[in-house]
């Protein structure tokens, strides 16, 4: 096992900006869900704070600063979380309240922002004057899986850093070597990000449903003269799906949403091809700025579902929001 870690690409990236002395203020680790990005985070901040990471090559994990990491009492490190569903502006400023001292023990202040595509704007903005005004002994390590929901001026301030993703196209290829059709291995790589959760998601028995009543929701969120809401309770509610399978149900409808902005726009390749007629229907009913909406609106959902809010509620009021 310690092996195949070693030779993970990343873990060996950030072992040699750590040789090199040449740290940056700020980076952004990115990747499909599952958490691998912050344990990735976690890792590189044991690996600066680790008395023998220089002649391990590693953290030792057996030192009092590994082991007081471990226990989150390392008085140099930092993490903030979202509360609730946002990471708030009271959360960053007591974070700039910490790092205007000079670090006590490490030779940086590091602090880990997690999900950091969760920050309010206020927290955001607070976020960019503390990335804009680097100070000198601090490293910032914001992890998340939604590059695209972290607000870009953050992300030009990060250096980027890709956790666990692989090539969409040998993702596509392995699934369909183990038997899954091309157009759903390729949604499913979308989704999932790596092989292992792309399969899961196709060996999920209700895989098949979720894009079923993605599909049919998608339609009438696009109608005046339907029922949403009746769809919400009968098909996502009453089957029972759990709070993991309605937010691949969400992902579904923000793969769709983009396939409806290609179709506008007329560029990119479709995800959802075989329905092509029932993309060019609704496309004639949607701009590309309402859907962009839409998909922000998906995340918030996916948001308040980890925050174990009310299924029923979060979709109605999804809903309310498309279709109003
Ligand atoms: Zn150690």
């Amino acid at each position: 096992m310690e092996l195949v870690l070693e030779a993970d690409p990343v873990k060996k990236r950030l072992r040699s900006i750590v040789q090199s002395g040449r740290l940056a203020h700020a980076y952004l680790l990115s990747g499909p869900r599952g958490g691998l990005q912050l344990s990735m985070a976690r890792w590189f901040a044991k690996l600066l704070v680790c008395v023998a990471s220089e002649a391990m090559n590693r953290p030792c994990n057996q030192c009092n600063a590994c082991a007081r990491f471990e226990d989150g009492n390392y008085p140099d490190v930092s993490s903030v979380q979202p509360d609730g569903a946002t990471i708030k502006i009271g959360q960053i400023r007591e974070l700039h309240r910490a790092f205007s001292r000079a670090p006590l023990e490490a030779s940086h202040r590091i602090y880990i922002i997690e999900d950091a595509d969760c920050l309010t704007l206020e927290a955001a903005n607070s976020l960019l004057k503390f990335l804009e005004e680097p100070i000198i002994t601090s490293v910032a390590l914001l992890t998340t899986s939604r590059t695209e929901a972290v607000l870009p001026t953050i992300r030009s301030r990060c250096q980027l850093l890709s956790i666990g993703t692989q090539e969409a196209g040998d993702i596509v290829a392995e699934l369909m070597e183990r038997g899954v059709e091309q157009p759903i291995a390729e949604i499913a790589s979308e989704i999932g990000g790596t092989v292992e959760h792309a399969l899961a998601l196709c060996q999920d028995e209700v895989f098949a449903d979720l894009l079923e009543a993605m599909l049919q929701l998608s339609d009438e969120m696009a109608k005046d003269d339907s029922n949403p809401m009746l769809t919400v309770a009968d098909r996502i509610i009453k089957p029972g799906f759990t709070s993991s399978q309605i937010e691949t149900l969400l992902d579904l409808l923000v793969l769709w949403c983009r396939d409806l902005i290609f179709r506008i726009v007329g560029i990119g390749e479709l995800f959802f091809k075989s329905e092509i007629d029932r993309l060019s229907n609704q496309s004639s009913l949607y701009n590309v700025e309402r859907l962009l909406q839409v998909i922000r609106d998906c995340w918030d959902t996916k948001n308040r579902l980890r925050s174990n809010a009310n299924a029923q509620l979060s979709l109605e009021r999804l809903v309310l929001r498309v279709t109003r």
